[in-house]
């Protein structure tokens, strides 16, 4: 643009370059006024710029100026640029220094970049084809710095090679540096103002929040020590006027509820006042209800950081309490009712059941004060049950009688519609009754217990609290009642059942008890009885009494586990046993019940007996044979009885016969030898004499056998009777030519005895003695005085040196019409028989000692009269 200097015209070029400067110094100022003058009017930054580049413009003709932005990386937007002919203009136009590092780098540490000719540039190398295009050939940057950040660029183009001259650079700098400080109070008034319209906006913002919305706001100046903002919900939420708490803060403190109040202070003092602190709290309004709020209060502070107000926001949480209360009730009870179903059913005895439905009751409304259980007949209700969840639930007074459900109209309603109902304020029921008792019910729910259709009972919750029941509790008592309807019919099916089988267990036992007397008393009977008795079904004896025991001689358990059918018992040949059980088998299918007979059987020791048997079959109720009862008794001494009798018969009619017949012959002999008449008839009353005898001994043993016999006792000297029997007999031992002696102590021995008796016992073993010897053998009767079983007896030896008694025989010779064949003496065989019964009556005994063929000795011993009796 100006020529190199020349010596020649140095001075005028003084004056000139003076004035050139001077002339600068007036363009830059100029400049400089307009840019100062700019920024105090309400020109905006950009303004200032365009107004800026457009006044260099004017003074700088040749030369395109642009301001442009740039940012930290390095990319450039040019803001505005001035229109110079010849160069477009380049406003929009973006730049990236990226490209050109060290270029960046320069401007970055605030130095002006000078390009005279950017083709031949190698700091603008990379960028040359962009300028190239925008006409520019020689440019002038200087940086804008804010900060020491760069921020913007102000250039000078030129459209041909240019030698950029201090005057130039100065102008740049100069204004750049203006622009720099417009920039940055512009920056600083934009800002401002952006923060006072934030501000204002907010304040917008918050009073339309707060005034329109349903949580409260308030303001706690502490130097002030009063409420400076409280927004309108504080009306609705603590149910006072704004200007109250304005005036008096402590009404709005003393609306807190008293335990979260005390919590709130004893938070604020123990937490950093710094810190925002979060709390639930009840308010209590003027009229007694009570409102749940969540109140976040911070601290606010001053710009010099120092706490000077208390700020917080309120919210109403009421409804959200009940919603959440109602939540958690309806969970509980959910819960409960799994559980109470579960509770309920598990214990049959009424009783628990109703304790159990009573502890239930309190989960279907915790708030409940009192829980009945009603029982409803007839049209009364009545109270079987009660419980009371709280103090006051305890004092209340339960009705003695049963109430009359029709004037009652909630009950009323319960029975005809099988549903609960509840009552959340009795004040506000028309319906509700009044009494003496339950003036105290503010709030009352009711539920039917229903069985099989019909309302047997009611559960009802009373409350002290009006609003204490809502439908829900109707809902849930209803559900609840279900629940407990079961467990009640469970209970009751139960107790019946229960009951019947304990009357049916007492019965039985009754009956149980009566037939054991009855056992006991037949088994006395059974057991009395002399017969063996047993009864046996399907072959296996049941019962035996003592006498079968005793007869068979197995024991009662050997009986029962033993199949010992009775039949096994019989000792027959197997052809005979054959035949017996037919007989029996047959008399059953003939249909006889009973069959009797007799049988040998074997006892366990082997010893056989005869036995009258009785079988008789027992039959169910359906005819058909379930046992037999069988009767067996030991008929061996009757048979042998029966044998011996008719033996005696035979004997005797024997012994009839042959005297008859004797005295027959006499009566024909007699006629026939009329001579001898002396002899027949001799003869005949020897005939008649034996045959008087004979029967006379007959009589007596028939006697005996009946027990007709009495004794004719009198004390006797027992030697007298001796002598006087041996005394007599002596002319037949004599006649016999035997030696008949008595040996006799000198000491008389008394005795009580039938005298003709004994002497009968003594004739009768004396005569046998000289019948049973041989002439010239001896027979002696002795007498001593003897002890037998602590006793005085006597004993009479009769002792004859005779045949004696076979041994096989010697047991058999007291047996009526016994007698040994051998001896030839003639007698009946009773004499024995009839000794022996004498010696019995008398107390005593008489035995035999006897060697056949050496004597025999009868020993007659009885006892001796006591001298007390004489
Ligand atoms: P009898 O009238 O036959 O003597 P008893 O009853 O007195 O009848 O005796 C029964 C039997 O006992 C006699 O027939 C006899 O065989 C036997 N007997 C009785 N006494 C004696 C005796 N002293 N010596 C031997 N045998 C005797």
């Amino acid at each position: 643009m100006s020529n190199p200097p020349n010596q020649s015209v140095h001075s005028y070029e003084v004056s000139t370059n003076a004035n050139k400067e001077i002339e600068h110094y007036r363009v830059r100022l100029e400049i400089l006024k307009s840019i100062a003058m700019h920024l105090t009017s309400s020109m905006s930054v950009q303004e200032v710029i365009e107004r800026t580049l457009d006044l260099i413009q004017k003074y700088f003709p040749l030369i395109r100026v642009c301001y442009s932005t740039i940012d930290r990386d390095g990319l450039s937007v040019i803001v505005y640029s001035t229109e110079q002919p010849g160069l477009p203009p380049l406003t929009g136009f973006q730049i990236d220094y990226r490209q050109v590092p060290d270029y960046l780098l320069a401007l970055q540490n605030k130095q002006s970049v000078i390009t005279n000719d950017v083709r031949q540039s190698v700091l603008l190398a990379p960028l040359v084809e962009s300028m190239l295009a925008t006409g520019t050939i020689a440019s002038l940057d200087v940086p804008l710095k804010h900060s020491e950040e760069l921020i913007g660029l102000l250039c000078f183009d030129a459209a041909t090679p240019h030698n950029w001259d201090a005057h130039e650079e100065a102008t740049l700098t100069d204004v750049a540096e203006y622009l720099t400080v417009a920039i940055r109070l512009s920056n600083e008034e934009h800002e401002r103002k952006q923060a006072e319209l934030a501000l204002r906006e907010s304040e917008t913002r918050f009073r339309q929040i707060a005034d329109n919305t349903a949580d409260l706001f308030w303001l706690f100046d502490i130097q002030a020590d009063r409420m400076i903002y409280l927004s309108p919900a504080f009306e609705t939420i603590w149910g006072r006027s704004r200007e109250e708490a304005y005036q008096d803060y402590r009404l709005f403190w003393q609306a807190i509820h008293e335990e979260e109040r005390t919590q709130i202070q004893v938070h604020l003092r123990q937490n950093d006042l710094e810190k925002e602190a979060r709390v639930e709290h009840r308010i209590v309004r003027p009229d007694g209800t009570i409102r749940w709020v969540r109140m976040r209060m911070f601290p606010v502070p001053n710009p010099t950081g120092e706490i000077y107000r208390f700020a917080a926001i309120v919210q109403d949480i009421t409804d959200y309490k009940h919603v959440e209360a109602a939540e958690r009730e309806q969970h509980i009870f959910t819960e409960a009712l799994s559980q109470t179903g579960e509770f309920l059913t598990s214990t049959l005895d009424v009783e628990e059941v109703f304790a159990r439905i009573l502890l239930g009751m309190e989960k279907v409304a915790p708030a409940a004060d009192l829980a009945n259980i009603w029982l409803v007949q007839h049209g009364l209700a009545d109270i079987v049950r009660a419980r009371a969840y709280t103090e006051a639930g305890n004092s209340w007074y339960v009705p003695q009688r049963a109430l009359q459900v029709r004037e009652f109209r909630d009950l009323v309603e319960v029975v005809r519609t099988r549903k609960a109902s509840a009552i959340p304020d009795t004040d506000a029921f028309d319906g509700w009754v009044v009494f003496p008792g339950n003036e105290m019910i503010k709030s009352f729910v009711v539920a039917p217990i229903c069985l099989d259709g019909e309302v047997v009972g009611l559960l009802s919750l009373s409350s002290a609290t009006a609003g204490t029941f809502q439908p829900i509790h109707a809902e849930r008592l209803e559900t609840f009642a279900s629940q407990a309807s079961t467990a009640i019919r469970n209970a009751r099916l139960y107790a019946e059942i229960t009951q019947h089988a304990q009357e049916l267990e007492q019965r039985v036992a009754e009956r149980t008890l009566e037939l054991r007397l009855l056992n006991d008393k037949l088994q006395v009977v059974l057991d009395s009885a002399g017969e063996g008795i047993c009864y046996s079904e399907k072959g296996k004896i049941q019962y035996t009494n003592r006498a079968f025991t005793a007869l068979v001689g197995y024991s009662e358990s050997e009986v029962k586990t033993s199949p010992i059918p009775l039949l096994e018992l019989v000792s027959r040949s197997d052809a005979e046993a054959k035949a017996f059980r037919e007989t029996l088998e047959s008399s059953l299918s003939n249909g006889n019940m009973t069959w009797r007979g007799s049988a040998r059987l074997r006892r366990k020791d082997g010893t056989e007996f005869d036995a009258g048997i009785t079988i008789s079959y027992v039959s169910g109720p359906d005819g058909k044979t379930t046992g037999a009862v069988a009767l067996i008794r030991d008929i061996s001494e009757e048979l042998s009885l029966q044998a011996q009798k008719d033996r005696f018969i035979a004997n005797a009619s024997h012994e009839l016969r042959t005297p008859l017949t004797n005295i027959k012959l006499r009566l024909y002999l007699l006629g026939k030898q009329p001579e001898r008449f002396p002899d027949h008839i001799r003869v005949i009353e020897n005939v008649t004499e034996s045959m008087r005898n004979l029967v006379e001994d007959l009589l007596d043993v028939s006697r005996f056998d009946r027990g007709i016999i009495t004794l004719d006792r009198q004390i006797i000297v027992l030697q007298e009777l001796i002598l006087d029997v041996v005394s007599i007999l002596s002319s037949e031992s004599e006649h016999k030519s035997i030696i008949l002696t008595a040996t006799l102590p000198d000491e008389p021995i008394m005795a009580s005895v039938d005298i003709r008796r004994i002497r009968q016992v003594l004739t009768n073993l004396i005569m046998n003695g000289i019948h049973y010897t041989a002439s010239g053998g001896s027979v002696t009767v002795t007498l001593e005085q003897h002890e037998k079983d602590n006793q005085p007896c006597a004993l009479i030896k009769v002792h004859d040196t005779g045949i004696g008694i076979a041994s096989e025989t010697v047991a058999r010779i007291f047996e009526p019409f016994f007698r040994a064949s051998e001896s030839g003496a003639t007698g009946t065989g009773l004499g024995l028989t009839i000794s022996r019964e004498i010696v019995e009556l008398h107390g005593g005994t008489i035995t035999v000692e006897s060697e056949h063929g050496k004597g025999s000795t009868f020993n007659v011993c009885f006892p001796l009269a006591v001298s007390s009796e004489q």
